[in-house]
Formats: structure tokens, sequence, C-alpha cells
């Protein structure tokens, strides 16, 4: 049989399947060797690691992540997969597969389970109807992470690694930049995947920092009031905060703090750094 990460390893195992593909569930398929070691490369494998991979697919990353860990606990969603990675993986004795919504999944039972509580690494082509969810879920959770190293369209690593002032610029990007230092290791064109996505694609790499670069006092609430700030876009800063209900925030306590702050009353969520978030947070509560 001909190597997974080709169209014709592909193709071959497909066919063998009847496997047609479910544009539901993202699947866009990688076939080329050079991005599967680069990405592979970029998460930083060794010998001692237990590695997440969400959305296996017919198992090709799989197969070098499985070379380079000492186990992969791969998550796939669409159970027609499962008996293609029951094959293509029969070779490897350290791959688990769980057939699974990874968002529903309680991922920080599972690394107690597996990996004695011990940081694991995430590697995965995300499927891209997701890719937020997933990415806010494993900061979020406090799940013991130590990188993730994940495809995702352009445009979202772009926001991801992005500062104030620009259009990208938003909750998912200080999420991101508060938990992890983020790095694209490589640019991806259609032509990588099968079948061919419309976007452009990145590999970007997110490195958990030990302790976050600002000091905060809740970190629940300084990402309501990110998420409020962001929530309206068009609106002041003053106005997205007093706007939200759950904030419980009077426009007067919002002007004061930002006069503390020396910001203008009309500036918006947008210019704000994330340590000016954290300042902002503090003061407000
Ligand atoms: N890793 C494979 C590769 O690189 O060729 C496939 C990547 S494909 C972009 C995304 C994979 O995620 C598909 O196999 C899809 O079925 C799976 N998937 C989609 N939604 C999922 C979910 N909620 N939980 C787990 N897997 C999911």
């Amino acid at each position: 049989m001909a190597a997974l990460g080709t169209p014709g390893g592909t193709v071959e195992i497909l066919k063998k399947y009847n496997f047609s593909f479910r544009k539901k569930y993202g699947q866009n398929f990688l076939i080329d060797t050079n991005i599967l070691k680069k990405i592979v490369d970029a998460s930083c494998i060794t010998e001692q690691d237990c590695v997440l991979e969400i959305g296996p697919g017919i198992g090709t990353m799989t197969q070098y992540l499985a070379k380079s860990a000492k186990e992969v606990i791969a998550v796939e969603i669409d159970r027609a997969l499962i008996p293609i990675l029951e094959d293509t993986l029969s070779g490897y004795d350290n791959v688990t597969i769980i057939n699974e919504d990874i968002l529903k999944l309680d991922i920080g039972r599972m690394v107690e389970e597996k990996n004695e509580g011990r940081a694991i690494k995430v590697v995965a082509n995300l499927p891209y109807y997701i890719t937020t969810p997933i990415i806010m879920g494993l900061l979020e959770g406090h799940v013991p992470i130590e990188s993730i190293t994940i495809m995702v369209q352009k445009e979202v690593a772009d926001r991801m690694q992005t500062g104030p002032g620009t259009k990208d610029y938003g909750a998912l990007s200080l999420a991101v930049q508060y938990y992890t230092k983020p790095e694209i290791v490589a640019q991806v064109t259609p032509a990588c995947f099968m079948p061919k996505p419309k976007v452009g694609s990145a590999v970007i790499r997110l490195a958990r920092h030990e302790k976050p670069p600002v000091d905060v006092d809740d970190e629940k609430l300084m990402f309501s009031v990110i998420r409020a700030s962001f929530n309206q876009r068009r609106k002041t800063l003053v106005n997205g905060l007093a706007n939200d209900p759950k904030l419980g925030i009077s426009k007067e306590k919002a002007l004061e703090v930002l006069e503390t702050m020396g910001l203008p009353s009309t500036v918006r969520g947008e210019a704000l750094s994330l340590k000016e978030f954290a300042q902002l947070s503090n003061l407000l509560f």
C-alpha cells in the first residue's frame, strides 16, 4: 500500500472502505508528507510524551505521532472512520482511538487516567468549523497541556498572533496570548489537502506559559470584560461594558475606571492591550 500522506495512498484507503467525505465534519485530509513532517517537528514530541490528536481522519498524522510519542490518544467523531483507523494504525500498540465529539469529552479526566495528570501535548489538523470552541475549551478548561500544535485557517492563525489596533484582534487573540506564546510555523496551500479547502491554512504552535504574562485578580471576570468589549465592536468600550447585563457595571463606574487608567472615554475595546484589560478588570471589580 502507498504511504497515507500521499494522494495515491489516501485514495487507495478511501476506496477500500468506500468512504465519502462529510463536509459537516470539516474533513480535509492531509496529502503532503513535507507538511506532515513540519507539524510533527514543530510539536517537539519526545518518547516520554502523551499526545492528544483531535480528528485523526484516516490516521495519516497519527502514524507519524505514534512513531515519536510514548502514547497517542486519537479522538474522532465520524464513526465511518473508525474501521479505517483500526486498519491503518494496526501496526502501532501505543494508539488509543476514541469515537467521540471532542467538545463533549472530559479531557481533564482523560489526562488524569491516561497520563496520571502530567501535561500532554495536543497536535491536530483541526476541523475548521469548530476551531475557536476547541481552542477556548483547551485553554480555559485548565487541562494540563504543555503545547498545542495545530493546523487552522490562515486567518484564524493571524487572529491568534495579532496585537491591539488591527481588525483581526479580539477575544481569541487575548485568550491565546494570556495562556500561551503563539508562533506560526508554516503556511499551507489548499493543494496539500484532499479535498481542497477554499481557504489558505497555517500551522501554529501555542506554547503554554508557566505563569500568565499579566497579573489578574480574577481571570474569569477579565474574560467576561473582554467578551463584553468585543461583543459590540462598533460601540465604545464604555457602552460595551455598561450594556452587558451579566457584568452589572454602570456607565459612571466604567468612565471612572477609564479615567484612572488615563484612557479617553471614547476608547474602543480593540485599542486595549492584554495588560490594559487586566488592569481594567482589576479596577472594575
Ligand atoms: N487528521 C486528519 C488529517 O490531517 O488528514 C484529518 C483532519 S480533518 C481537517 C478534521 C478531522 O476532524 C476529520 O477527521 C473529522 O471527521 C474530525 N472531526 C470533526 N469534528 C470533530 C469533533 N467534534 N470531534 C472529533 N473529531 C472531529
